[in-house]
């Protein structure tokens, strides 16, 4: 059986033994993820979109395979560790234009399939014309969704755009050589890619055991956070847990009265399969238990932009 440590006694333990940073499997992350978006759609009023976005996630599989770019060059590692910044930082980073065929691939995937829904199919198709005749405007659309801008998202572009940027990011960070990682890291963003977390998981088995890891959005790796400690704003002292009573074990949102924000926690002891973006997103009930209890959700989902509104 699994044992979780309380938060003392994993900060009495010695820290170096406690993995800092967790890398993407190229293998494995995105057929995982697609195997947990199937599991999750059984019983879920949000079914028919967990599987639009396990079929996304098969395609995301495919694509991972072959996908080498570019890497970090000497020069930005160099200055990443001597200012403290994340090496593979999104934001501003000189994209590949082949990150454009990655993102024609997972259309075509998409395309292909029989039975996607004529929405999404909609949108599959309007974004294969545009990206044929004004990549400039995909471009634009993924600097904003790379920016977590809500202002000139295309609500029902973006879960695919991302997708492409998740398959670049990821394919970066699996091949990143940790030796080559800062010393010091900016707090509440992705070390690798200085994106946000989407969630966080309380990890099961090796030196990860019981300790809690914040899960990056855009590039799959996770960083390890003090449990009972805001992922927003780093307060100990008002961290809260709330879950849905008679709700699916192994979730809770931690909330933090001094920010008055919220992320989703997930228990790998609890769930094995745990996927922090699939179990994000078919556990909509707690965001909306959440908002009625007053808190904003610090930061989206990769494959969700309708925004809904959220408390002030
Ligand atoms: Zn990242
Ligand atoms: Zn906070």
């Amino acid at each position: 059986m699994q044992r979780v440590l309380a938060r003392g006694e994993i900060e009495s333990l010695d820290h170096t033994s406690i993995p800092r940073l967790r890398q993407p499997v190229r293998a494995s992350v995105f057929a995982d993820r697609a195997a947990r978006l199937r599991q999750l759609a059984q019983d879920n009023p949000l079914s028919a979109y967990l599987l639009l976005m396990a079929a996304l996630a098969d395609g995301q599989h495919q694509a991972i395979r072959h996908c080498r770019m570019p890497g970090p060059d000497d020069e930005r590692i160099h200055l990443a560790q001597a200012h403290g910044m994340p090496p593979l930082q999104a934001t501003g980073w000189q994209r590949d234009p082949g990150w454009r065929a990655l993102l024609a691939s997972l259309l075509t995937h998409m395309a292909a399939l029989p039975d996607v829904p004529a929405q999404a199919l909609q949108a599959v198709q309007a974004l294969q014309h545009r990206l044929d005749s004004d990549p400039d405007a995909i471009e634009a659309q993924a600097d904003a969704v790379l920016a977590e801008r809500e202002a000139g998202v295309d609500a029902a572009a973006a879960p695919f755009i991302v997708a492409a940027l998740q398959v670049y990011w990821t394919s970066l960070a699996a091949d990143f050589n940790e030796s080559d990682m800062p010393v010091v890291s900016p707090q509440g963003v992705c070390p690798l890619c200085g994106s946000l977390p989407v969630a966080s998981v309380v990890r099961v088995g090796g030196q990860a055991d019981g300790c809690r890891y914040l899960c990056c959005s855009l590039c799959s790796a996770e960083w390890h956070l003090v449990r009972v400690t805001c992922s927003h704003c780093q307060d100990t002292k008002d961290v809260a847990y709330h879950s849905i009573e008679g709700g699916p074990e192994g979730i809770k949102a931690e909330s933090c009265d001094h920010c008055h924000t919220y992320r989703k926690i997930f228990y790998q002891e609890k769930a094995l399969g745990v996927d922090p973006v699939a179990d994000d997103l078919a556990s909509l009930t707690l965001d909306m238990l959440m908002g009625e209890a007053g808190y904003a959700r610090a930061s989206g989902n990769p494959l969700l932009w309708q925004h809904e509104p959220v408390a002030s």
